[in-house]
């Protein structure tokens, strides 16, 4: 009898365990004390339902399936009839149901289109956090319905008529007319093959036919293309001109979008991006004509602020992947986790989420109280473009450092941090991307006193803070350069962050963020920048409380 060689893997030692069925609020302090700070206390036990659902490994099971499985297009039926339709797989569904359900995509409205009181926006803003970083592909959808009805606001008798369908928490979707079904989803397009920026350079035309427009041209861009209509820009004769374009003319005929192809993506494979071409679509006017941009611009900035919450979000995510997975493994008999190099990276990347996720919550409150209070309006439209770009930016090389964390299974699949390596930097591209954000930065503090005066606050609050007598930002006016804006826009999103840390964060914290931030030149990689011992053992311990 011949022995044979025993190959037995049941037994795995040295590696740690899924990092699932874990409750995304409760065992995210930096969170709980943000949404404590901005949010008057809001409802922590509803938060940490949410977090409960959202950490399920069923619900990390629906991101890898959603995203293994990519959206298809179907332009044509075998008879040659067009279809436009795009196909998603059933898990896509499932985390578009869920994400309705909580009221990611409307909570911030009442249902006759009106901004929902505060803290609407710091509740929502936590829970936004929480799903990106289980899946972010269905966001997008998500993020667009709930941004678009500040846009429908120059639109009244529309806004009465769709805010309902769009509050709803039911998601329907069928492909059949908006007004059939119990909620909807809204998309936008404003991108074109000549320009995604200038925008102002949109050849699509939109013709006044009675009381609607015939819309032709193309859009480069068009996420979601399955929603049930979108917010697009085209030329009317009084110039570029907001309009909302439904997938159906109101004879229940299907209105002509007619997909040409859908992007093949780095990532955010969830979610369809499309080429669309417009045949003569029917199309509504939303605001005056030639004020495209003024009305869609509402909308942006909504988009905008989930965009840095998104990317706070993976953040969050690579993190905890990274400390969860650094307490299990060994080398050299010693946990990574208490291997002195590996503690200094960690400590630094979760002083980075510290500073991030402080930063997007004390965002979301400038937009619960905006409409009652000027500098709180003034806070939202100067740090809404200052965070996004040094969020969304950060986010990549963040999110690389946290999958090295884990060595060789970082790199795989399995780990989720590939698929957040690769979602990463559409938040910094779309939506404006980085040095578009930092020419609106300017422009705010070139046109909008209250904005001026905010940045001089912050630029005292911050030296104060740290206690240097210099300057930590060059003054508003002598911002002279364009080509110096990304040294002052980061420098204020630092500042800003580091202000928020500080009214929420324990001292030793803000302390630390502070100076290896903005007192010492801040290294570009994580790990090299001596935060101490002790902050760093404070740090690990925020992140994920060990069991
Ligand atoms: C996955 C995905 C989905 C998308 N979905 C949609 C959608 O649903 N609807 C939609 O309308 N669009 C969508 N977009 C398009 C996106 O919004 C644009 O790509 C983005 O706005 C940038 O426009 P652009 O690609 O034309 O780049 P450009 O405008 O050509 O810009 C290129 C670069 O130049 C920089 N730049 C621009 N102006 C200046 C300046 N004055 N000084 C210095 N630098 C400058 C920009 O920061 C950018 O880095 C999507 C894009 C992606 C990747």
């Amino acid at each position: 009898m011949t022995t044979v060689p025993r190959f037995d893997t049941d037994e795995v030692f040295n590696q740690s365990p899924p990092y699932e069925n874990v409750d995304l609020f409760s065992s995210d302090l930096p969170l709980q004390e943000a949404v404590r700070a901005n949010g008057d206390g809001h409802d922590t036990d509803a938060l940490a339902a949410f977090g409960r659902q959202w950490g399920t490994a069923e619900m990390f099971a629906l991101a890898r399936r959603a995203n293994e499985n990519p959206p298809k297009l179907y332009t044509f039926d075998g008879k040659g009839f067009r279809r436009d339709v795009v196909e998603y797989h059933p898990a896509y569904h499932d985390l578009m149901r869920a994400s309705i359900a909580a009221g990611l995509h409307a909570s911030t409205w009442t249902p006759s289109g009106r901004r929902a009181p505060p803290p609407a926006e710091v509740a929502r803003g936590a829970r936004y956090y929480m799903a990106a970083q289980i899946e972010s592909g269905h966001l997008c959808p998500i993020t667009m319905t709930r941004a678009a009805l500040a846009a429908l606001a120059a639109a009244p008798e529309l806004l009465a008529q769709v805010a309902p369908k769009v509050v709803s928490r039911s998601y329907d979707p069928l492909f059949r007319p908006w007004w059939e079904k119990p909620g909807m989803t809204l998309g936008m397009g404003m991108t074109e093959k000549q320009g995604g920026t200038d925008v102002r350079a949109n050849s699509t035309a939109a013709t006044p036919t009675g009381d609607f427009y015939s819309i032709t041209g193309h859009k480069w861009f068009l996420s979601a293309p399955m929603s049930d209509a979108f917010l697009v820009l085209a030329q009317a004769p009084g110039g570029l001109t907001c309009f909302f374009v439904p997938r159906f003319r109101p004879d229940g005929s299907v209105n002509a979008l007619r997909l040409q192809r859908l992007k093949d993506k780095l990532g955010n494979r969830s979610n369809a991006s499309s080429e669309v071409e417009f045949a003569g679509a029917f199309g509504l006017r939303v605001g005056d004509e030639g004020a495209g941009v003024r009305t869609i611009i509402q909308m942006v900035q909504l988009t905008r602020l989930d965009c840095a919450l998104a990317s706070a979000g993976f953040m969050r995510m690579a993190l905890v992947q990274a400390v969860h997975h650094c307490r299990y493994r060994s080398v050299f008999q010693r946990h990574l986790y208490d291997q002195p190099m590996m503690r200094a990276v960690l400590a630094d990347l979760a002083l980075e989420v510290e500073g991030a996720v402080a930063l997007v919550m004390r965002l979301a409150r400038a937009f619960d109280r905006a409409a009652a209070d000027p500098r709180e309006a003034a806070y939202a439209r100067l740090l809404t473009p200052a965070a996004k770009y040094w969020i969304c930016k950060t986010a990549p090389g963040f999110i690389y450092e946290a999958m090295e964390c884990l060595g060789g299974n970082g790199y795989v699949e399995e780990s989720v941090l590939p698929r957040l390596y690769r979602e990463a930097p559409v938040n910094a591209i779309w939506e404006g991307s980085g040095n578009v954000m930092c020419l609106d930065v300017l422009r705010a503090l070139k046109r909008d006193p209250e904005a001026d005066d905010l940045f001089a606050g912050l630029e005292r609050e911050g030296s104060r803070l740290t206690g240097t007598e210099t300057g930590l930002i060059e003054p508003a006016k002598e911002v002279a350069s364009e080509a110096a804006a990304r040294v002052t826009v980061g420098k204020l999103a630092t500042v800003a962050a580091a202000v928020a840390l500080s009214a929420t964060a324990p001292a030793a914290v803000a302390e630390a963020f502070m100076r290896t931030r903005l007192v010492m030149p801040h290294s570009a990689l994580y790990g090299a920048d001596d935060v101490d011992t002790r902050a760093a053992d404070t740090l690990l311990q925020r992140a994920l409380p060990e069991d």
